[in-house]
């Protein structure tokens, strides 16, 4: 067996394992739809969208060639709480009565505004994976032949993806009524957010250097840049 059959084996068997288990919670949580209410179904389903959104991109872009990478400890420990406060625990909370424990009570109009923000979360989600294409990764990194984009939503805002998942992470608390599986997120992000943008936006600058610098002044971090006092800071 070739040395790159055997590290795509040895890389797919824990996705496998890792899908089919969130296949069984998915079902799990299905079954428990009365005890988890409307709010938690509508977050299944935007569940189930992100994962197709972003899989056609996760399968074509292992065949990218790494030239820098920043995993450090804090960037793995982002990620880790990324993946327990947006996918493990609502899962484990939707599908077991391990949390339950740690419910709280939304009147329906509450809900009914998480249920809202899914239509933009969703759209900007897609959209900002569809203008990165090839230079989309879930970690920090630069490819061979990375581009800078700066065309489609990146020419209004250099963080559409984090922008989606800020709404993603603050519609939570409100579909999911639960202190562990829907709140956890806002504070898990917010630290992602505030660590990782100022690391990619020096990885960036020292690919991309001016082109990168010019970018910036005419763009927002979440706003477009064009909105005096927001763009810039934010
Ligand atoms: N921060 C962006 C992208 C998140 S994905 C957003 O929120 O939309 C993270 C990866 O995207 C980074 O590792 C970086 O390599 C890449 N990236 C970020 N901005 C980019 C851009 N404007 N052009 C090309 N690649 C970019």
């Amino acid at each position: 067996m070739s040395k790159a059959n055997r590290r795509s084996m040895m890389t797919s068997l824990p996705a496998m394992a890792t899908a089919i288990a969130a296949l069984a919670l998915l079902l799990l949580a299905l079954l428990r739809r009365q005890d988890n209410g409307w709010g938690a179904l509508i977050w299944l389903g935007a569940f189930v969208a992100t994962i197709a959104i972003r899989l056609p991109h996760s399968l074509r872009n292992r065949a990218n060639v790494v030239v820098d990478a920043r995993k450090d400890v804090t960037e793995k420990l982002l990620l880790t709480a990324m993946f327990l406060a947006m996918m493990l625990l609502p899962l484990l909370h939707l599908a077991t009565p391990l949390f339950a424990f740690a419910d709280y009570r939304l009147p329906d109009w509450a809900t009914g505004v998480g249920a809202a923000l899914q239509i933009p979360f969703l759209w900007l989600f897609w959209r900002s994976h569809a203008d990165l294409g090839r230079n989309w990764s879930p970690g920090l990194e630069v490819r061979d032949g990375h581009a800078l984009v700066t065309n489609g939503i990146y020419g209004r805002i250099r963080h559409p993806m984090y922008a989606a998942i800020w709404i993603s992470a603050l519609a939570q608390p409100l579909l999911i009524h639960n202190w562990i599986a829907g709140a956890l997120v806002v504070p898990a992000f917010a630290a992602m957010w505030f660590l990782r943008v100022p690391q990619e936006e020096r990885m960036m600058a020292s690919r991309f250097g001016a082109e990168w610098d010019a970018y910036c002044g005419r763009t927002g971090r979440l706003w477009p840049g064009s909105a005096p006092m927001i763009g810039p800071q934010l």
